[in-house]
């Protein structure tokens, strides 16, 4: 019996230690865990910026965005119910250069280590975070260098353009203030300031406010400079290493390679940003029926490149305005939306709870703290790091379920209004819901919409008039029934948009963690070309994550959380 149990021991040892050769990652138990001195010669390679065994020193609800990205353990949210939290990595290369990575990289790879890549820590599906993992934390490259007259290398009758170079941890704030504070350009970033620049969000396809007039991030993308799975460094752009470049603007971050630098297109900037705020409470359901379809009707007619953002529905029979304008003054951003102001304000079965105001700034009011929808609550940084009010709502919560979904634009037409009105009103009789409107681009300036259609995002979102957005997450710590009611809610409402929207598809960086048919759901009809590419750059699947793309024939439910 006794011999039994030392030939199964040293069989499973030996299983163990081929799964760590083999297609699983180590972890922490396995013979092939990094030795101290192969650690010692890493930590040498790079320069000392290696953490290993370090936890997270910050109390997990610090709500300011910008002091959690301090801490590599720590992500913008505590996790989402029942799927992740976030984790200590054993071993952390704080980045300081396109050197540290490809140790990083190079180490991972020969030792079999799960690799994961961090940035700013706002992925809601977690996915940079995971346990027994070595962390390439890229927080310390922050860069940022503009351009008169940027050329991509390789390109040769090409004109250049102006353009900024940002280094992959450098958040949009940091952005925003470079080129257009101190530059007098635009940039198409993000609308929440503490998000990177240049992981998830671009390599997501990113919308910002003004995505309708500027397109995606990642159409805006004229270069990036990537360490691929062998350590190599490239180029990618319109000329050189193309399928690679197409694969970043779109096919999702952590997948292809760690991005180190991304080079912007940056555009004139326009003459004002302004907001359009406002709450319509319908008295009787009959009333938001009507309310829903009137609305609907409106928009069709100033949809175009002007205004984004989001306009919320509630259970509670109110439309709430939180939208965004560029390039129109207060008088002719108001004059454009009279119509629909004249209807509510006629009609006594609808209550305006919160005054129609049309707001113009320029863009250095947009984009400093002294915006009074902004909080400033840093004064520590030399900069001044501030993030808009709504964001708090995101900050240090769990996430219980969050859905997003492309709502096509056929849906507006007077043939499908009647569908929309009540797809609309039944959903929101279960949970609220948000429509983002700078995140659809039918209808959107042609320039914005033809160089998006050029990356791998879904091409659902060129046909979309807005993506529809609903979640529940808390800071409190609520009871297990309580949780379970709101998710059930949550499903059974986006349900009902689902049914409307068969063919939609969902926005990759803002979805569902347990997401039935991720594949098409998430990347569409350009699937089978990412999963070429996938195959072609990173043939041992040393990038895994969630809902990102596989290896073919890769077994998903393997991948560590
Ligand atoms: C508060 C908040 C506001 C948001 N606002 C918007 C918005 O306005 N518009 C929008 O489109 N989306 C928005 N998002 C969604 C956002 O696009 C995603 O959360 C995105 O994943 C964030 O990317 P990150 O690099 O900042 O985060 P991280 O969590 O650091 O990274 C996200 C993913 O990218 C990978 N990654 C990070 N850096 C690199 C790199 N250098 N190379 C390769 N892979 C990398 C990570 O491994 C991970 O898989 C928002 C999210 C939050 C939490």
């Amino acid at each position: 019996m006794k011999m039994i149990d030392k030939n199964f021991i040293l069989y499973a040892g030996l299983l163990l230690m081929l799964s760590c050769q083999t297609s699983q990652k180590c972890a922490s138990k396995d013979a092939y865990w990094p030795s101290s001195s192969a650690l010692k010669k890493l930590k040498q390679q790079v320069k000392g910026h290696l953490y290993v065994g370090r936890k997270s020193d910050l109390g997990s609800d610090e709500r300011n965005p910008f002091v959690r990205q301090e801490h590599p353990g720590l992500m913008q949210t505590k996790g989402w119910h029942e799927a992740w939290s976030p984790a200590n990595s054993p071993f952390v290369i704080r980045a300081e250069s396109v050197e540290d990575v490809v140790h990083g990289v190079n180490f991972a790879r020969e030792h079999n280590l799960r690799l994961v890549i961090k940035g700013t820590g706002h992925d809601y599906l977690g996915r940079s975070s995971a346990t027994n993992s070595l962390l390439i934390w890229t927080h310390p490259m922050r860069d940022i260098k503009s351009h008169a007259n940027f050329i991509p290398a390789a390109c040769i009758a090409v004109a250049g353009e102006p353009a900024v170079s940002v280094e992959a941890g450098a958040r949009w704030l940091e952005v925003y203030q470079h080129v257009t504070l101190a530059g007098g350009h635009y940039v198409q970033g993000g609308g929440c300031n503490s998000v990177g620049a240049a992981g998830g969000f671009l390599q997501g396809g990113g919308f910002g406010s003004f995505s309708r007039k500027f397109g995606t991030a990642a159409a805006n993308l004229l270069e990036a400079e990537v360490v691929l799975a062998d350590g190599s460094i490239r180029l990618a752009n319109a000329c050189q290493n193309q399928d690679l470049f197409w694969a970043l603007r779109g096919g999702g971050g952590g997948t292809f390679g760690v991005v180190t630098r991304i080079t912007l297109r940056t555009h004139p900037l326009p003459k004002t940003f302004g907001s359009i705020t406002g709450k319509i409470n319908a008295k009787t359901d009959d009333a938001f029926k009507q309310l829903i379809k009137r609305f609907a009707r409106f928009y069709r007619s100033v949809n175009g490149e002007h205004f984004g953002e989001i306009v919320n529905f509630t259970q509670k029979n109110e439309l709430e305005l939180r939208l965004h304008f560029q390039e129109l003054s207060e008088i002719e951003a108001s004059a454009k939306w009279q119509p629909f102001f004249t209807w509510v304000k006629k009609h006594p079965e609808f209550e305006i709870t919160q005054n129609f105001k049309v707001e113009a700034k320029s863009p250095s009011e947009h984009w400093t703290f002294k915006n009074q929808q902004a909080q400033l609550r840093d004064s520590q940084s030399e900069a001044p790091y501030w993030w808009w009010s709504a964001q708090d709502d995101e900050i240090a919560t769990t996430i219980y379920a969050y859905y997003s979904r492309w709502i096509p634009q056929n849906l507006f037409t007077e043939q499908r209004l009647a569908e929309f009105t009540n797809m609309i009103f039944k959903a929101s009789r279960v949970f609220g819901l948000s429509l983002h409107f700078n995140k659809g681009l039918a209808g959107a300036n042609p320039l914005a919409v033809s160089r998006a259609r050029e990356t791998s995002l879904h091409p659902g979102s060129l046909d979309a008039m807005a993506l529809l957005i609903m979640g529940a997450q808390s800071r409190e710590v609520h009871n297990p029934q309580f949780i379970a009611q709101k998710k059930a809610e949550l499903r059974q409402a986006f349900a009902i948009v689902k049914h409307s929207t068969p063919e939609a598809g969902t926005y990759g960086n803002e979805t569902d963690y347990f997401l039935e048919n991720w594949e098409s759901e998430i990347y569409g009809p350009n699937f089978s070309r990412l999963l070429k590419i996938k195959q072609a750059v990173d043939s041992q699947g040393l990038f895994q994550c969630h809902h990102c793309i596989p290896l073919r024939g890769q077994n998903l439910e393997s991948i560590q959380k």
